[in-house]
């Protein structure tokens, strides 16, 4: 009797680790401690001496990963070379000179000026002044041949690091109206100039757009709104624009991606995007004298391996609808790995119907799962109640006023119209615990906290479960600021 019940219940187990639809249980059984700690000493080791994009130890992380995701059973995406997306980056190089010159004024690269973008230019022309520079700002104004000026960001968007994220749309749009340049003035307190010029007056790594990014696109300092005063009233009219030539050098990077197909005849049509950045920073000087490898454990090893452990158990057992598994290449260089997907993508973005990034700077409670983006889509039950099946409370962004939901890859989907919220480990505020390890040597696998992650990890993987197999899709909650674009995008 004893041995028969041991049997049925080896049975039932088994059937629920492989072959169906994974629940609580089987998630457990395939991810375990030991295999989650295993993959994590590797991605976060020594020897691969911080993921830098463009560095030879990026790339056996990159291999890593794609091995990884054969064992799990995933498949390539169409159009991808194995489980891998080439694309080449750019290390562009500060010109030698750039000057702007106002009237009896001339500002300078690396001083009141940044060159951001584009290509040399020798140029004595008309200027105009369009608000934010965007779609709506520019309708009915002629700019050919013009000079382009522009306040920095957009009404919602008053981050330096949404700034950036703006600027190839700009540079868009102005370039489709004729214009030959844009001048962008930047007057945000949050980050000053001083630390702006000291973070891009050097090389910058851009993607590759074949020549498309040509227009000149320069910030300009205008911290107590000087010259959008004077551009306001009109006071000036012309401006000789000077930059030479700017040096670029290849450099070709890798996302890593595969697939599960979905087990419902309609369903997998649809995809549940699973995504985490694999890159950090590398090698450099650090606060500590006798280490300076910034191994990105939290920052983002622990969101790659939780992207692993979900191809292991989605891989094994397909849910109803297909899902992509992601590893980007170069977040930390300006979410360059997500953006090209997001505008090379593999599968229609109007197919992919949801992206769950996982991002972290680190933790310091145990007891929660922070989401940033929580209550912005209709997914949020499945993800709290995934948490709590681990005794976790999953929670919003504590500190929205960072705009984080704009900073991480999951924007880059948003953007597109995808409901894309960021899962992260649990954190109340940005304090010293936080600080001690984001973006610091101190960053390393050794003191992390396996059991939570372990926890984590598990929860990662059921909220995927419970939103691939959900008969109804998740969309953004009504009146967020990206659910134009989903309508847009699906055609709702
Ligand atoms: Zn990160």
């Amino acid at each position: 009797m004893k041995i028969l019940k041991s049997i049925l219940l080896l049975l039932v187990t088994l059937s629920t680790a492989y072959g169906q639809v994974p629940d609580k249980n089987s998630i457990d059984q395939i991810i375990t401690l030991s295999q989650s700690e295993s993959h994590l000493r590797f991605l976060a080791s020594d020897e691969l001496r911080g993921r830098d994009t463009g560095s030879p130890e990026i790339n056996i992380a990159a291999r890593y990963i794609a091995e990884s995701f054969r064992k799990s059973g995933l498949k390539p995406l169409p159009g991808a070379d194995g489980f891998f997306q080439h694309m080449n980056l750019i290390q562009s190089y500060p010109p030698a000179d750039g000057r702007l010159t106002l009237g009896d004024t001339s500002f300078q690269q690396g001083k009141e000026l940044l060159v951001m973008r584009g290509a040399g230019v020798d140029l004595n022309t008309e200027i105009i002044f369009a608000n934010y520079g965007l779609a709506e700002d520019l309708k009915g104004l002629n700019l050919k041949g013009k000079i382009l000026v522009v306040k920095a960001g957009s009404e919602s968007e008053r981050d330096p690091r949404q700034f950036l994220g703006l600027i190839k749309t700009k540079q868009e749009l102005a370039k489709d109206k004729g214009a030959v340049a844009v001048v962008e003035l930047y007057n945000s307190p949050n980050i000053p100039w001083p630390m702006l010029i000291n973070f891009f007056n050097k090389p910058q790594l851009i993607i590759d757009e074949g020549g498309k990014d040509e227009l000149p696109y320069l910030w300009l300092q205008d911290a107590k709104n000087e010259q959008l005063v004077g551009f306001k009233e009109k006071k000036i009219k012309k401006a000789s624009l000077v930059i030479s030539d700017l040096v670029k050098k290849p450099l070709p990077s890798k996302n890593v991606l595969g697939m599960v197909e979905g087990t419902d005849a309609k369903l997998k049509n649809e995809y549940l995007l699973l995504s985490a950045h694999y890159d950090h920073v590398g090698v450099a000087q650090s606060n500590n004298p006798n280490d300076s490898i910034f191994n990105g454990a939290r920052d983002n090893a622990v969101g790659t391996v939780a992207v692993l452990n979900a191809a292991s158990v989605l891989g094994k057992n397909p849910p109803r609808r297909s899902v992509i598994f992601a590893a980007w290449t170069a977040e930390e260089k300006g979410l360059l790995g997500s953006a090209y997907y997001a505008d090379h993508p593999l599968i229609p973005l109007n197919q992919t119907i949801y992206n769950l990034n996982i991002d972290g700077a680190g933790y310091n409670d145990t007891t929660l799962i922070t989401v940033i983006g929580l209550q912005r889509t209709s997914a949020e039950e499945h993800i709290i109640e995934a948490a709590r099946q681990y005794g976790l409370t999953a929670t919003s962004d504590p500190a929205p006023e960072q705009g984080l939901f704009d900073r991480s890859d999951n924007v880059n989907f948003a953007r597109k119209g995808i409901p894309a919220p960021t899962y992260s480990t649990g954190f109340t505020a940005f304090d010293q615990e936080i600080m001690k390890y984001y973006h610091q040597v101190a960053d390393e696998p050794d003191g992390l906290n396996f059991n939570y992650l372990l926890k984590y990890f598990r929860s990662y993987a059921l909220t995927a479960t419970k939103i691939a197999n959900d008969e109804n899709r998740p969309f953004w909650t009504s009146g967020d600021k990206y659910e134009e674009a989903g309508k847009k995008l699906y055609h709702q």
